[in-house]
This record gives C-alpha cells, structure tokens and sequence, in this order.
C-alpha cells in the first residue's frame, strides 16, 4: 500500500505508540484527534497514503467506513453525545490540513456552533483525551 515517511499519518501506521489508539483492522486505524473540537473527537485513517476521495480505492473506502461506523458506535456508547457528525475534507479549501485521508468523528453538544472549519485550539490535555479513549475503546463493537 502507498507510504509517505513524511506523512504525520503515515507515521502512526508504522508506530502506533505515536497516537492514543482506538482500534485497528487490516485496512484502517482509529486514534483520537490531538487537537480535540470537542471531547471525544477522533479519526479514522486508511493503513494506506491516499490524501483524498479522489485517490483511495473504493473498497478502501470502504473499510474505512466499517472501521468508522464501530467507533462511531463506540462513541456514542461511552460518551452519549446528543449528536455525532462525521466529516471528511479533500483540500485546504474544504478545511483539509493533514493530506492523507481521514473521517473526523465528532461528538456534538446542543448549541456547539462547530462550524465545518473550526478553528485549531492547543493541543488537547494528553491525560483527558486518553482517559476519554478507554472509555470509548471498552464500547467499541467487534469487527
Ligand atoms: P483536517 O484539518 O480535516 O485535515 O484534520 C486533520 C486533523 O488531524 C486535525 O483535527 C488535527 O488536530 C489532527 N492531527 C494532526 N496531527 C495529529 C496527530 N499527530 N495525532 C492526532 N491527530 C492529529
Ligand atoms: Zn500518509
């Protein structure tokens, strides 16, 4: 499969210690966003480097998007947001900063006002965002 060294997603791929891990499968990787939207928020990236919708095979999109939905479930079972949106951005047009692709998944809070392009805050609190991921990691459905 495709392989950028320079690719920050890239390198969790090959070293899943560089990120809070969620889940994995033969295709595709789920990790919490270091720079949470809201709490809760993390990604679902192909193994593979495709940097948009127009690169990636289908079926890989397609894996993606088993791997998505179980967090998605996941999520929504640990932290029982009252909405969830996921997005998915092809080009800094569209707000797309990190060129390799991924599905944000978003827990949303009535009134959040998070717009397509929210705005990047500090890094996240590293023992939050971990404490968030077991919880997660414990309701995420078997694949
Ligand atoms: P986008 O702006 O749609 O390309 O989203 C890229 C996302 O990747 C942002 O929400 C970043 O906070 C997130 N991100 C960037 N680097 C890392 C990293 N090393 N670990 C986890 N998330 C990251
Ligand atoms: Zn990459």
């Amino acid at each position: 499969m495709p392989h950028d060294p320079n690719c920050v997603f890239c390198q969790i791929v090959t070293d899943t210690r560089k990120c809070v891990l969620l889940a994995e499968d033969p295709e595709a990787l789920a990790f919490m966003d270091i720079h949470p939207a809201n709490p809760g928020h993390c990604l679902v990236i192909p193994k593979g480097h495709w940097p948009t919708v127009f690169d990636i095979p289908a079926e890989v999109f397609g894996a993606v998007a088993r791997l998505a939905v179980r967090i998605a479930a996941g999520v929504q079972q640990a932290l029982n947001p009252p909405g969830l949106s996921l997005v998915q951005a092809n080009g800094p047009a569209a707000g797309q900063t990190v060129p390799h692709l991924h599905v944000h998944i978003l827990p949303r809070q009535d009134g959040d006002r998070l717009a397509l392009n929210w705005r990047r805050t500090a890094a996240g609190d590293a023992g939050r965002i971990a404490e968030i991921a077991t919880r997660i990691r414990n309701q995420v459905p078997a694949g």
